[in-house]
């Protein structure tokens, strides 16, 4: 038996980055905070996004949660945002003792229902976390209007969609602020920990940089309330500028291999990743960070992929307003995010993944339904 066709793959991933050379050049420069390669980093990334100040920070949850911070959201304070995307907007909103107001998703791209999201900001809203989920934008446009409407702050979570882009923008760069990981797995991954918020705001960017190291204007002068040290070290600012470049290839990679999924298993009764509304393929606002299609028996599915040796993955088995540790919103119901959890199941598509270990997932997946 082959081995097994993994979910991700960091080797392969990072086949052709130079990170010795990365690694090497920051040891020689004996510097390893705060200093010229996070600067570059910062500068380089906030032009690939179209943003005018990039903000590094130590990771994404950090970056969802020091947007809020330099927002002005506090405790108290309602939070609009999706219970599909992993708990970590949820934990932002609590980090700063704010109450998630969870809404319901799209059935088609599993992202941020606008009808549902105006629904509450009618009961009243003091800001807004859209996720672009699985590498998929969502329906920015809407939600950037209604916001406007109520004159609500937009932030929007970017951890799983580096590089998407709609009508030539980019993901992140729509809302008041915009929010990545740089998490070993993500589009644009370290090889440690680090985040980044992106805004075209200067004073609310000038509040970010305070607020990620103690609330400081300058060294030992606490001018800022709420302040943390959440900052990206140098050794990852490297990585990440040798990374950069390749974004957008790689991006292009995991869309064909979502391509591929999609052709073989238009038949076959799963719902797959909602193609582009203008045609029939995936266009550039999914960037496939994760293939994830929908199975209604599901435990039988991923036993099949598991006896035929392809890693399968469940995000997220437990939708926010479920997880035991917060019952305040035990009550709201979310029909659309409910039966999404109980049907989700993702499959390998990561950039470097060969055609003989697609060939081999689509095999097993037109041989779980065969005959069924
Ligand atoms: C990974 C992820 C985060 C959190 O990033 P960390 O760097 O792990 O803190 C936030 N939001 C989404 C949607 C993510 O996938």
């Amino acid at each position: 038996m082959a081995s097994q066709v993994p979910l991700f793959s960091s080797k392969i991933a990072n086949e052709g980055v130079d990170l010795a050379g990365a690694l090497n050049r920051v040891v020689d420069s004996n510097w390893y905070v705060l200093g010229s390669e996070v600067a570059a980093f910062e500068s380089e990334f906030a032009a690939y996004l179209g943003s005018k100040t990039c903000v590094s920070l130590a990771n994404g949850t950090d970056a969802l949660e020091i947007a809020l911070r330099s927002l002005g959201i506090g405790p108290r304070k309602r939070v609009a945002l999706v219970a599909n995307a992993g708990f970590y907007g949820s934990t932002a909103v609590h980090a700063v003792g704010g109450e998630p107001r969870y809404v319901d998703i799209d059935a088609a791209t599993l992202t941020m229902s606008p009808a549902a999201l105006r629904g509450a900001l009618v009961a009243g809203i003091d800001a807004i976390i859209v996720t672009h989920l699985y590498g998929q934008m969502a329906d920015i446009e809407a939600i950037a209007a209604l916001a406007a409407d109520f004159r609500v702050p937009l932030i929007e979570d970017c951890a799983q969609s580096h590089g998407a882009m709609r009508d030539g923008v980019r993901a992140g760069s729509v809302g008041d602020i915009g929010c990545f990981s740089f998490y070993p797995t993500k589009n644009l991954g370290a090889i440690g920990d680090g985040g980044a918020l992106v805004t075209n705001d200067a004073e609310l960017g000038e509040r970010a940089r305070r607020l990620r190291q103690y609330g400081w204007s300058k060294k030992y002068h606490v001018t800022e309330a709420g302040g943390r040290n959440s900052r990206l070290d140098e050794l990852q600012a490297a990585v990440l500028r040798e990374k950069l470049p390749k974004l957008d290839g790689w991006n292009a990679q995991r869309r064909a291999i979502a391509a591929r999924y999609a052709a073989a298993f238009a038949d076959l009764p799963v719902q797959l990743p909602a193609l582009a509304a203008s045609g029939n393929e995936y266009g550039n606002d999914y960037v496939a960070h994760l293939f994830v299609i929908r199975v209604q028996d599901r435990a039988a599915f991923v036993a099949s992929m598991a006896a035929a040796g392809i890693a399968t993955d469940i995000h997220y088995p437990v939708p926010d307003h479920r997880q035991s540790a917060y019952t305040g919103s035990v009550n709201v119901s979310l029909p659309v995010t409910e039966a999404a959890a109980g049907t989700v199941v993702t499959l390998p598509c990561f950039p470097g993944l060969d055609d003989e270990s697609v060939e081999r997932v689509i095999a097993a997946v037109r041989g779980h339904f065969a005959g069924r």
